[in-house]
C-alpha cells in the first residue's frame, strides 16, 4: 500500500508530465474504478474533456489533479492503484482502468489497477479550512495536513495530542490529526524517538512531541530521496520503477533481528490487525 514518500514520488512524476496539458479524450474502461464519481462515468468523461491540468498537489496519500474548471481529478491508489504517463501508441497494460489523452502531447495518462481498490473521481476545489494555501477537494477537506506540509503546526498538533486519551500510534495514523503516516513510518519514527508505540499521548511531553516529529519527518524525506519503500511489486512509481527505501529501515518488519542501536532482538506485537516492530531495549512499554 503506497504511503506519503510513494505518492509524493508519483506526484512528481505526473505533474512533470500532465502540468499545461489539455484532456482531448477519456475512457473508463472499468466501472468500478468511478465508482465514487456518483455521477456516473460519463459526467467523469465529460467534466474532464477540454479542461487543462493546472497543478497535482498531495496531502497525505491523497493526490489530486487540479483543473482550470474549479475542480480536480482526485485519485486514491488504495493497494495496487498506478498512475502512468505513456506514449499513446505504447500497447495497453494488463489492468488499466482508465486512459486519459494529453494534448497536444502524443501521451497518455493510465489509472492502471490490478485489484480495483483505487479510485478516480471529479470533485469541486473548497478554501483550505486546515490551513494550506491551495484549495483542496471537498471530500477530503476534513484530512489533516502532513508534517512535510510547510503549513503544519507543530504546536496544534502537540496542545491537540496532549488532550487526547490515546496511544501514540494510533494518533499518529489519525487522518484528522496528521495524514500521511502508515504502519511503517510510523514504527521507523517511534523507534527513531526512543517511543513505545503504547504510550499516551496525554503524559508525552512537548519535546517529545517535538522531536517525534523531526524522527518523522527526517523519514519520510529519507524514503522520499530513495523513491518510496515499495513492499508490494504491484507498486512503481510513474517511471516505472520500485522504491527502495526497505534497506535503510530500522524496526518495521525486522522482528528478531538485532536493533541497530542497543542490539537486543525487534519484537513484534499485534496493533490494529496489524503489527508493530519495537526494540524492548530502547523502547519501553508503558507500565500497566
Ligand atoms: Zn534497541
Amino acid at each position: 500500500m503506497p504511503e506519503l514518500p510513494e505518492v509524493e514520488v508519483v506526484r512528481a512524476g505526473v505533474e512533470h508530465w500532465v502540468a499545461g496539458r489539455t484532456v482531448d479524450d477519456v475512457a473508463v474502461l472499468h466501472p468500478r474504478s468511478v465508482r465514487r464519481h456518483t455521477a456516473g462515468a460519463e459526467d467523469f468523461s465529460l467534466r474532464l474533456k477540454e479542461r487543462s491540468f493546472t497543478a497535482v498537489r498531495r496531502r497525505g496519500k491523497y493526490l489530486w489533479l487540479e483543473l482550470d474548471s474549479g475542480d480536480a481529478m482526485l485519485a486514491h491508489l488504495g493497494m495496487s492503484g498506478q498512475l502512468l504517463v505513456q506514449p499513446r501508441e505504447h500497447a495497453a497494460e494488463r489492468h488499466q482502468r482508465v486512459r486519459i489523452g494529453l494534448g497536444p502531447a502524443e501521451r497518455e495518462l493510465r489509472f492502471v489497477d490490478q485489484r480495483t481498490f483505487g479510485h478516480l473521481m471529479i470533485d469541486p476545489l473548497v478554501d483550505d479550512t486546515r490551513g494550506g494555501s491551495a484549495g483542496v477537494p471537498a471530500v477530503i477537506s476534513h484530512i489533516a495536513l502532513d508534517p512535510l506540509d510547510p503549513a503544519f503546526d507543530d504546536d496544534v498538533f502537540s496542545a491537540t495530542l496532549r488532550r487526547k486519551r490515546t496511544e501514540i500510534k494510533r494518533a499518529l495514523l489519525d487522518q484528522s490529526l496528521i495524514s500521511g503516516v502508515g504502519n511503517i513510518y510510523a514504527d521507523e519514527a517511534l523507534w527513531r524517538a526512543r517511543l513505545h508505540w503504547a504510550r499516551p499521548t496525554a503524559h508525552l511531553r512537548r519535546p517529545q512531541v517535538s522531536g517525534l516529529l523531526e524522527h518523522l519527518r527526517d523519514v519520510l524525506r529519507e524514503a522520499l530521496a530513495a523513491g518510496g519503500t515499495s513492499f508490494d511489486s504491484l507498486y512503481v512509481n510513474v517511471n516505472g520503477e520500485s522504491g527502495y527505501f526497505e534497506r535503510g529501515l530500522k524496526a518495521y518488519g525486522r522482528a528478531g533481528q538485532p536493533c541497530g542501536r542497543c542490539g537486543a532482538a525487534i519484537r513484534r506485537e499485534a496493533f490494529m490487525n496489524r503489527s508493530s516492530y519495537s526494540c524492548p531495549g530502547c523502547q519501553r512499554a508503558p507500565r500497566g
